[in-house]
């Protein structure tokens, strides 16, 4: 599992307090830490995709 944030992002850090490990806010919007998800961390990942106020994360594969 990949993702990346669009900048539909608006700055909540929802993503960042629900999976640390994965994403971190950058300048004005989130980031991505990781190329690839590890398994471990998909279901957190999936979580933070549900509850993204503006839907900026997106799954590439
Ligand atoms: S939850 Fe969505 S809107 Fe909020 S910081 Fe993360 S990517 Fe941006």
């Amino acid at each position: 599992m990949k993702v990346s944030v669009t900048d539909e992002c608006v700055g909540c850090e929802r993503c960042v307090e629900i999976c640390p490990e994965v994403f971190a806010m950058g300048d004005e919007i989130a980031e991505v830490l990781v190329d690839e998800v590890p398994e471990e961390l998909e279901d957190r990942v999936t979580e933070a995709i549900e509850e993204c106020p503006s839907e900026a994360i997106v799954v590439q594969e």
